[in-house]
């Protein structure tokens, strides 16, 4: 299947042949004409599966001939849980409308809304927002949304993670009924239903086989004592000489302790968490990504919010509880066709995290044993079994 079967326009045709696009990605290929159409979309589809050009290219499509957008207001409506997400999502759409002459403006939080509020006076046609500074700024009445004809739900499940459905309750209110909904999200929890039945009828559901997603990560856990850790862990990196990992751990003290473990053994780590500030995390994550900093030890809480993805190796230096955390973590990994690593030491302490994830997965995870560093606290078998009673505690 080519670009040009979708029903995209040349101009549209053109930018994505100018990034290098050859073909449509599975998901842009089943969304794209979905959307076309007007139909309301349910997309599972995680970062890195072409998943902003599903909802983007058509949403450029039905745009392109409308006329100038009125003063302060929108027409299309992108939430996002985080500003890296979008700013990147607003690039996208930068990059994919060049030959067309639609506006766009990335708004998040954490800065001066100063330049924000003066874009809007002007009116923008696709605003991609994070929703405590879009409700802050319709507060302001510096954004009416009477025009808005089209609502994304980016990466939902994240926003509900990081706590935003009050936000998002309060932003579905105020939009005019009639409108085109999409919701795309990595896991579709029933969270992410419950919300996905507050703000979509009739939806079209997509869901790209896991198959193409399975066979790129080597998934796998090392049984080994808590306090060995560490020690593993800079033996790993510095045996296998990883280029670049990202580390996930519980707490911030956690990952204060663990870099300077790290160091002690030549290994220079940075701790990535909600005691560090704004700018700190700005900067290890740029540095992270330009690849100038190679490991960053990262609290689950922390990372929730960051976007890194196209890794070659992810850690779970402690297991999370929530086993959907446990799948947007190995999912940063094993992208563009790249075989990723998601490796998970698991000490007897965190059996429990384990038999929930197998759960989950529907699939034990494979066990390695790293030689000299056997556990001394044997972490027990896992099964899949339904009358297995260590499911039955919880
Ligand atoms: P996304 O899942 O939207 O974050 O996209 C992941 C990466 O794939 C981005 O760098 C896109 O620019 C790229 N991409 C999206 N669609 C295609 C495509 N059809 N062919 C090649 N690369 C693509």
């Amino acid at each position: 299947m080519s670009f040009s079967k979708l029903g995209l326009s040349p101009q549209i045709l053109q930018a994505i042949s100018e990034l290098g696009y050859k073909k449509p990605t599975p998901i842009q290929e089943k969304a794209i004409p979905v959307i076309l159409k007007g139909r309301d979309v349910i997309a599972c589809a995680q970062t890195g599966t072409g998943k902003t050009g599903a909802f983007v290219l058509p949403i450029l499509e039905r745009l392109k001939d409308e006329p100038e957008i009125r003063a302060k207001r929108i027409r299309v409506l992108i939430l996002t849980p985080t500003r890296e997400l979008a700013i990147q999502i607003e690039a996208n759409v930068k990059a994919y409308s060049q030959h067309l002459s639609l506006t766009s403006l990335a708004m998040y939080g954490g800065v001066d809304d100063t330049s924000q509020k003066e874009a809007l006076i002007a009116g923008v046609d696709i605003l991609v927002a994070t929703p405590g500074r879009l409700l802050d700024m319709y507060t302001q009445r510096a954004i009416h949304f009477d025009e808005i004809q089209i609502l994304v739900l980016d990466e939902a499940d994240r926003m509900l993670d990081m706590g935003f459905i009050g936000d998002i309750n309060k932003i579905l209110e105020r939009l005019p009924e009639i409108r085109q909904n999409l919701l795309f999200s990595a896991t579709l929890s029933p969270k992410v239903r419950f919300l996905a039945k507050t703000a979509i009828e009739n939806a079209v559901q997509i869901t790209i086989r896991e198959k193409h997603n399975k066979p790129k990560i080597n998934q796998y856990l090392i049984p080994i004592d808590k306090d060995k850790k560490s020690a593993l862990l800079s033996h790993l990196i510095t045996e296998n000489k990883w280029d670049q990992a990202l580390i996930f751990i519980e707490t911030k003290r956690g990952a204060a302790k663990l870099v300077s473990q790290l160091e002690k053994r030549g290994v220079k780590a940075e701790s990535f968490h909600s005691g560090r500030s704004q700018s700190v995390r700005e900067t290890l994550l740029a540095d992270f990504k330009a690849g100038t900093l190679a490991y960053l030890v990262a609290t689950g809480v922390a990372s929730r919010g960051i976007d890194i993805d196209n890794l070659n190796y992810v850690i779970n230096y402690d297991l999370p509880d929530q086993a959907d955390d446990y799948i947007h973590r190995i999912g940063r990994t094993g992208r563009a066709g790249a075989t990723g690593h998601a490796i998970s030491f698991v000490s007897r302490d965190d059996f429990r995290s384990l038999c929930y994830i197998e759960k989950r997965l529907g699939a034990l995870i494979p066990r390695k044993i790293i030689a000299g560093f056997e556990p001394t606290k044997e972490l027990p078998e896992s099964s899949l079994k339904p009358d297995n009673k260590k499911f039955k505690s919880r």
